[in-house]
């Protein structure tokens, strides 16, 4: 396999699925859909789920775990959640197989073997959770229950990209069950705040904070909030959901609560996620035509260190220099890699580290150990300087937040750039067409048009944004009245 990367502007999306695989974060299986996540985009996930579990818990969150198969009658029990999943449900039908029943050398599905009630493989838990809360919920006392699982779901889709959409894919998944309507408005909320917070201060990828169309929202839900990014080919990405319920699974799974006033009501509820999907918006947001580019939040490796050297005497001189650092790093919290392998030469680790996106590289060579020196460079702008030893520690440890803010600030100008007004339909084509991005537009708030809209530029309502100002306007595509703007995309 080559080691040049495809050229964005060449083609997007094979760029994207090449750096994928060559800077080692996961590859296709040989199940249809189905990814495997090598260790390093492992590690990536790992953090990931470090900072937003400490934000959940921090928010008074608690991790438990719930079964894999929902038994259908379960299932069905919501009537739309189950409708707007159905189609994508892996079923289990038969719990044995027989070895080799009839010579042929295979296995077969023993037909005896066949389950009483299928199992559905969970697309989302709802149904085996609130039918669990049941059990759980009594009283007023009992409330708010706060509940959050790490876990895998199946959502057979058709269309599959690594990281971004899988058959399989990892998430958590908040189910939370309140006293009032009100309580739980607030979780959901909350939830797409803190969603919004880890995206912009961790991923250092900006996202609009708005709510879904009728058509967007989840099945089951009476509203929908998202967090909306855009990635650098100009299309949108939903990085993140939280659904405010309203009582429609307290009232399929018959989950009430006996309030002060010794009333039985039913619960209201949330629930929220975010995927491995994520690792697709933090490649896309920030990477280049060379390879990664990571925050250092999010870097498994934030500083490598790649010795220069003439011989086995000089490697030890500057393993023993080198130690001090990575102490000291280690000291601040700061993940570094000494890379002495003697199997490769510096360059071929330098073009290593560039496409696995490590924030900061420091070459250490003969001429450092003579001048007290060695040589940073940052893997965001390629820019390098000549440091003192005596300083390096600290002059990384800024620069780590240096590289941090300036990817955030970079995407926020590509957004901004890439966000555009407009106010007839010629334009909105043109614009969707050409320039891509966000469009912001009236509506006139009717399905019809939006379905309108989307057949004819593949566009959709990415959100109605939180911050939407009251605005008197004429709808973009039907000319009929609207008091706000919303954002449009072509999304993945
Ligand atoms: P939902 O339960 O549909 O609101 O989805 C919760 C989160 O999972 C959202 O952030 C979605 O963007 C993400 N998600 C949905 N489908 C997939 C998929 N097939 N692969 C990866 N992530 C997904």
């Amino acid at each position: 396999m080559s080691k040049h990367l495809t050229k964005r502007e060449d083609d997007y999306s094979k760029w994207y699925n090449e750096l994928v695989v060559k800077a080692d974060l996961a590859e296709n299986s040989a199940v249809r859909g189905c990814m495997v996540i090598k260790p390093y985009g492992f590690a990536i996930w790992e953090k990931m789920q470090a900072e937003l579990d400490r934000m959940f818990k921090e928010t008074g969150h608690q991790n438990a775990y719930f079964p894999l198969f929902v038994p259908k009658s379960l299932f069905e029990a919501e009537e739309k959640n189950a409708e707007g999943f159905a189609k994508e449900c892996a079923v289990v039908t038969h719990y044995r197989l027989q070895n080799d029943p009839d010579n042929s050398g295979k296995l077969r599905v023993d037909p005896e073997a066949k389950l009483e009630e299928e199992l559905v493989v969970r697309p989302t838990s709802e149904a085996i959770i609130w039918n669990t809360y049941k059990g759980w919920i009594q009283s007023y006392r009992d409330l708010p229950l706060l509940i959050n699982q790490w876990a895998n779901v199946v959502r057979w889709e058709m269309r599959t990209r690594l990281f971004l959409r899988t058959a399989e894919f990892l998430w958590q998944e908040g189910h939370t069950a309140h006293t009032t309507r009100t309580e739980a408005v607030d979780e959901a909320k909350q939830m797409q705040e803190v969603y919004a917070t880890f995206a912009e201060n961790f991923m250092a990828m900006p996202v609009v904070k708005g709510y879904k169309s009728n058509s967007e929202r989840f099945a089951g839900a009476e509203d929908t909030y998202t967090i909306e990014a855009l990635m650098q080919d100009g299309k949108a990405l939903q990085a993140g959901t939280s659904h405010f319920l309203g009582q429609n699974f307290a009232k399929a799974f018959d989950v009430k609560f006996t309030s002060k006033e010794g009333k039985q009501e039913h619960v209201w509820a949330t629930s929220w996620g975010v995927s491995t999907r994520l690792i697709g918006g933090l490649i896309m947001t920030h990477s280049d035509d060379n390879g990664l580019v990571l925050p250092p939040k999010l870097a498994p490796i934030q500083v490598v260190i790649v010795p220069i050297y003439k011989g086995e005497e000089q490697l030890t001189t500057i393993s023993e220099k080198v130690a001090v650092f990575v102490k000291e790093f280690r000291k601040k919290g700061i993940s570094v890699k000494f890379d002495d392998r003697d199997t490769y030469r510096p360059g071929a680790k330098f073009a290593e580290y560039e496409l696995k996106g490590v924030p900061v590289r420091i070459a250490f060579g003969g001429r450092d150990l003579e001048n007290n020196t060695v040589e940073v460079a940052r893997r965001d702008t390629f820019e390098k300087q000549t440091i003192s030893q005596d300083i390096v520690v600290n002059f990384v440890e800024n620069l780590l937040e240096e590289i941090q803010e300036n990817l955030f600030k970079k995407a926020i100008d590509y957004r901004a750039e890439h966000t555009t007004e407009v106010n007839d339909f010629k334009e909105f084509k043109k614009v969707i067409k050409n320039k891509g991005g966000f469009v912001s537009a009236h509506w006139d708030g009717t399905e019809e048009t939006e379905d309108k809209i989307k057949e004819y530029t593949k566009a959709t309502i990415r959100c109605i944004p939180n911050d939407a100002k009251e605005e008197a306007g004429v709808c973009v595509f039907s000319g009929k009245p609207s008091t706000k703007r919303v954002l449009f995309a072509k999304a993945y």
